[in-house]
């Protein structure tokens, strides 16, 4: 049994394709989500289809996997069984848990409620429709944007807040310049804020001193060293005390381990992840393996615990589906090995960074050329990456945002 359909599941029932077994994969969505270009649906630069792909379509060719759409809602490991919320509890020989992570919040009050997280499809579309709503009302009421309607703070400085503040500068001062020729470019202020002294502390100097001028340059304000206390529907108040007006917050500061392992009774690795042995295993359960954002992998090279990445879980993905289908055959299985590709991030526009291992770096537009390869190999089909060039190019040729349009469900 996988649970989750994301990176870490999909390469997990992928890799039994051949092997003499009965594969049931659970996911509460119908669709694959690809996380890295939330941040373009966000600001409608792609659309819906282009980041969720239909966990069916992946398995047409797989005879030996059944999919099901379906929330999970416990996990009985003594029992070996799994219950959701519309199927019946099924047991499982073999479990593998990919059920990815979810937003922490830090107990920042009123955050649950207001902010707007960037996890899912469903958060790039509340978000995206959220702000064409509030340029639309400051539009037809210029003192709503006196008021900080069109202001935005994003929280973190990592790759999430960082690729959200430098593509919402990008819509503000591209295309909403043409859309609403009224408002003026001061009243809609982006503000990424960061508790930490600098942005990107995962790099070397030069990328953040980079980044820096690339998000000046698209006129994010970088706010380092503040802590965002509380926030309230039209304001966001600093622990510095200073309160900023902005009916806007992306939060894109922190992610924990999927609620679901709080309920599992073990003992849990920093950010509520699950610990997991060099094969990818739990040590009290040698046959549920813990795969992608949920578990704490550490890297056998480094000896540090993996960062949640795309390439984290669709490479421990595929481990843990190949170890199963070496065990169910009698064969040797391997630890865990990562292959790292690099840690990167896009700006915005022909502004990337990449820094790879051994601490060699890139930026510009050849850091973007390596973010697209790199990404293009994470997308399940073949169907899909082409859709993705084109849709990459035409995004990038054009400047277009087709995607900017409210559809009222
Ligand atoms: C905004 C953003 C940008 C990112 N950018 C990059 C990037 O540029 N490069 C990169 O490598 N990585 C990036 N990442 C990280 C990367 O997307 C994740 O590390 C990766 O998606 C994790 O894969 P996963 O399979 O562990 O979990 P997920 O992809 O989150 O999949 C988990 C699945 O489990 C399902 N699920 C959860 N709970 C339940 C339940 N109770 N019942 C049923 N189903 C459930 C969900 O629907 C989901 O489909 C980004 C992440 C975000 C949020």
């Amino acid at each position: 049994m996988i649970l989750g359909g994301g990176f870490g599941g999909i390469g997990a029932a992928k890799k039994l394709s051949k092997s003499d077994v009965d594969v049931v994969l659970v996911d509460g969505h119908d669709y694959h989500t690809f996380q890295p270009l939330l941040y373009q649906v966000a600001t409608g630069l792609l659309d819906q289809p282009a980041v969720g792909h239909p966990i069916r379509d992946l398995f047409h060719k797989q005879d030996n996997v059944r999919v099901h759409q379906d929330r999970v809602t416990g996990i009985d490991l003594e029992a070996r069984e799994v219950r959701f919320a519309e199927l019946e509890p099924e047991r499982y020989d073999y479990l593998v848990l990919a059920l990815g992570a979810e937003v922490n919040y830090f107990g920042v009050e009123g955050a649950a409620e207001h902010a707007f997280p960037l996890y899912t499809l469903a958060d790039a579309v509340r978000l995206k429709d959220h702000v064409l709503e509030r340029w639309e009302a400051a539009d037809r009421k210029p003192e709503l944007a006196d008021d900080g309607a069109l202001n935005m703070v994003v929280v973190g400085g990592g790759p999430t807040g960082v690729e959200t503040a430098g593509a919402m500068a990008e819509l503000y001062r591209g295309v909403f310049r043409s859309d609403y020729p009224d408002v003026p470019p001061e009243q809609a202020r982006i503000l990424l804020v960061e508790a930490s002294p600098e942005i990107f502390a995962m790099f070397k100097p030069e990328i953040r001193l980079y980044t820096e001028h690339a998000l000046a340059e698209r006129g994010v304000e970088v706010l380092t060293g503040e802590v965002v206390e509380s926030v309230s529907p039209q304001r966001v108040t600093l622990k510095s005390g200073t309160v900023l007006s902005a009916h806007t917050l992306v939060w894109g500061a922190g992610l924990q381990g999927n609620e679901l392992v709080r309920s599992l009774g073990l003992e849990l690795e920093r950010g509520n992840r699950l610990a997991v042995d060099e094969e990818l295993r739990l040590a009290q359960h040698p046959e549920v393996y813990a795969v992608g954002d949920i578990a704490a992998i550490t890297d056998a090279k480094t000896d540090q615990v993996l960062p949640q990445l795309g390439s984290v879980a669709l490479q421990s993905g595929e481990h843990a589906g190949e170890t199963i289908a070496h065990r169910v055959a009698g064969k040797e299985t391997k630890p865990f090995k990562y292959h790292d590709k690099g840690t990167m991030a896009t700006i915005g526009r022909g502004a990337a960074v990449v820094q790879m291992l051994g601490g060699k770096t890139m930026k510009g537009k050849a850091a973007q050329a390596a973010w697209g390869t790199v990404h293009l190999a994470l997308l399940p089909t073949n169907q899909d990456r082409a859709k993705a060039v084109v849709d990459w190019a035409g995004a990038g040729l054009t400047h277009q945002r087709s995607g900017r349009i409210r559809v009222e469900t």
